[in-house]
């Protein structure tokens, strides 16, 4: 997910593998579904929450394998293919080896594999903060009532705006947050109509980001200010941090 790049760990603590890597790598992991209790994995590292309503928070992320959509911005490619196959109950004690209290299952779109499902309910019983980042192209009715879902609303500027799954809006609780990235004033014009049509801060907390190298901070910022607009503006903390190193 964009901005979605997170503070990658030098060294993925994959530790559970399944299946050896050269036979994951050799099967289509476009969108993967597996007949066995896995889930195909990317990476799964500990760092600071960059975004959303956690943001600043010690967080393990689980990565899953695969994305249909080509947002222009995205900067999690490498999450498209390849990964490796997990059995979920090893995702899960990998998670709780990390030692905190909050994971972030992410992607590529962690949901375009149907286990997912399964993953964010058992994170949810072992008694775990747990939030799922997707791209809102897929339907979010069957995710566990006590995930924080963070939705995406792909802007013109993505490339992806087609995809939207509007009938996701109406499913959207206090709980969950919805997330624009904005390329342009033109995106920033076309996400405060989606806000207005669709009351969609009356129904959760409506994050807005600036997509790097196009819409500065300080921009997006004033635009905000001057429309009094009911959203949350936010930056992701790695930029802050660590200005893109590699790695982080
Ligand atoms: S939805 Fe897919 S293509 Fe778009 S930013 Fe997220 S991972 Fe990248």
């Amino acid at each position: 997910m964009l901005g979605y790049r997170r503070f990658r760990s030098r060294t993925p603590t994959i530790t559970a593998m399944t299946v050896p890597l050269s036979a994951a790598a050799a099967l289509p992991s476009e969108i993967v579904q597996s007949p066995l209790p896995r889930l195909k994995i990317t990476e799964i590292f500990t760092s600071l929450q960059g975004e959303a309503d956690t943001a600043g928070w010690p967080t393990v992320f689980v990565r899953l394998t695969g994305c249909q959509l080509r947002c222009t911005y995205c900067d999690t490619a490498y999450a498209f293919h390849g990964g490796t196959w997990w059995d979920i109950d090893a995702i899960v004690a990998e998670v709780l080896a990390q030692g905190v209290h909050h994971v972030c299952v992410t992607g590529g779109e962690p949901l375009a594999q149907k286990r997912c499902l399964v993953l964010l309910e058992k994170l949810c019983d072992a008694g775990l903060d747990v939030s799922l980042e997707t791209s809102g192209a897929l339907d979010v009715s069957a995710v566990d009532p006590r995930v924080s879902r963070v939705v995406d609303l792909k802007t013109p500027g993505s490339g992806e705006m087609a995809r939207n799954r509007l009938e996701n809006l109406p499913l959207l609780t206090r709980r969950d947050q919805i997330k624009f990235v904005l390329c342009s004033r033109e995106d920033y014009e076309w996400a405060r109509g989606m806000v207005a049509e669709h009351r969609l801060n009356e129904r959760s907390m409506v994050l807005f980001s600036p997509s790097k190298d196009q819409v500065s901070p300080r921009q997006l910022a004033d635009w905000i200010v001057e429309d009094r607009l009911p959203v949350r503006f936010q930056m992701q903390l790695h930029k802050l941090l660590w200005n893109d190193e590699p790695g982080r």
